[in-house]
């Protein structure tokens, strides 16, 4: 029982208090990714296993430390997403959309899951607004999709962010590299905490993601990709870079990202802030993927932007959100009669597709009135036997001066709460 009113470690809850944020940075993502032409997919939040051991790599420490996974009742065994990449390729292919129109350029809004030691900005189930792109190996896609991910921070208000770019090369280049980190680790293997013991012969390029003090003090000095790439990559690489500059996008060229995940080739990069040094958007390109699970041979790119991450920001930058969406009118009453008109009235409110509240729990007028201006609706009007004889009401602003008299037959009672709100600079909820 004692864990009963605790939520899982590393889990958040989302209060309506706050829940109005949340929407409103989903709703910028999702507004922002249709103007550049990105169509939104889903997918479940579970997948078989292997998707993700082959499509994220079963070196990098997402697979190998990371996954909730389990059997199921048949048992197979299911992993929790940790990211969206993987089963946004599988949905593809399962689903044709390879053959459709390319380019094919794919959002979603997601929950992942990665049992991570929580702490600020890392959670065990967190949220990610994530792009994918396919069927594009130029670089005009790589900084399109740069661009995506820059004008949803920008739309935000997210100052001061570094963009850090890398290429990683293709695997034709990454031979030559990995035979040099390969020398350069083998030398200091016996300093090499356990797993990067294990790396160094399957994924050498591994060591350079490692979170263990030693083994990071080492990597330091290991010799970096763009030594190595080849000539190909090279040029794609500058026409990135061009495209960048081009698009007025500053960024600093960091020859030490390589990505927590194994499926990038060439172009990477992150949007780091600048003051407390949290990654909030990853992504590159990822040219094998796709035929590594199976499919075509078909160029592909994306990142995930962690939305934690990102309200962080917003709040420690004390970036602007819209106002949360309050309640029109409440209308209180006082007996039975009273509380059937009031529930008629919002009804018709309701209808009319403004946001109406009454009473439920039988209180006072006082309790009422207090509730109303707590709950933050913005007129309120309240019924008694006198009003329903009269049938009239006073409508008072709670926010401010201010009351009229409004009648309390269904359509006029409507128009005149139209014409208060048109009067007033609060909106309809
Ligand atoms: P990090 O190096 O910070 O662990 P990562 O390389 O594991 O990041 P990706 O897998 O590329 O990150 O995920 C993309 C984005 O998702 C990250 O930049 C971050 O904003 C967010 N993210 C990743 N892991 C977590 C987590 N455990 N909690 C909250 N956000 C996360
Ligand atoms: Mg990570």
């Amino acid at each position: 029982m004692a864990n009963l009113l605790h939520a899982p470690r590393g889990t958040l809850d989302v209060t309506p208090d706050q829940v109005y944020k949340w929407q409103y940075v989903e709703q910028t993502a999702r507004r922002t990714a249709a103007t550049f032409g990105f169509e939104e997919i889903r997918f479940p939040t579970f997948e078989y296993t292997e998707l993700f051991s082959r499509g994220v790599g079963d070196t990098t420490d997402v697979v190998q430390k990371e996954m909730y996974t389990f059997e199921d009742r048949g048992g197979r065994s299911i992993t929790l997403r940790p990211e969206g990449t993987a089963s946004t390729v599988r949905a593809l292919l399962q689903n044709g959309l390879a053959g459709g129109p390319l380019p094919l350029k794919l959002f979603y809004l997601i929950s992942c899951f990665r049992g991570e030691r929580p702490q600020a900005g890392r959670l065990r189930e967190f949220h990610q607004f994530g792009a994918e792109l396919f069927g594009a190996a130029g670089a005009a896609a790589d900084v399109e999709l740069i661009e995506l991910a820059g004008a949803a921070l920008k739309a935000l208000g997210v100052k001061d962010l570094r963009l850090e770019l890398n290429s990683i090369g293709c695997p034709t280049c990454r031979k030559d590299y990995h035979a040099a980190l390969k020398a350069y680790f083998k030398a200091r293997e016996t300093e090499l905490c356990d797993d990067c013991k294990n790396r160094l012969e399957r994924n050498p390029m591994r060591l350079l993601d490692c979170k263990v003090p030693t083994c990071k003090a080492i990597a330091k000095d290991a010799p970096v990709v763009t030594d190595y790439l080849c000539d190909d990559c090279k040029a794609h690489f500058e026409d990135v870079k061009a495209r960048l500059t081009d698009a007025g996008q500053t960024f600093v060229l960091n020859p030490r990202i390589v990505r927590g995940l194994d499926y990038y080739t060439r172009t990477v990069f992150e949007f780091v802030d600048e003051a407390q040094g949290l990654t909030v958007c990853g992504g590159g390109r990822y040219d094998g993927l796709v035929s590594e699970l199976g499919g075509p041979s078909l160029p592909g790119l994306g990142f995930g932007m962690g939305l934690e991450r990102l309200l962080i920001l917003m709040e420690s930058q004390g970036c602007a959100f819209p106002p949360a969406p309050k309640g029109l009118v409440y209308i209180g009453a006082i007996g039975g009669p009273a509380s059937q008109k009031a529930a008629a009235l919002a009804r018709t409110l309701r209808a009319a597709g403004i946001a109406a509240g009454t009473d439920l729990a039988g209180r006072s007028v006082k309790a009422q009135m207090k509730y109303a201006d707590k709950q933050g609706f913005a007129y309120a009007v309240m019924l008694g036997d006198a009003e329903l004889e009269n049938g009239e009401a006073a409508l008072k602003a709670l926010r401010g001066d201010g009351a009229r008299t409004v009648p309390l037959e269904p359509e006029t009672f409507l128009a005149a709460v139209r014409d208060a709100a048109a009067q007033s600079t609060i909106k309809e909820g």
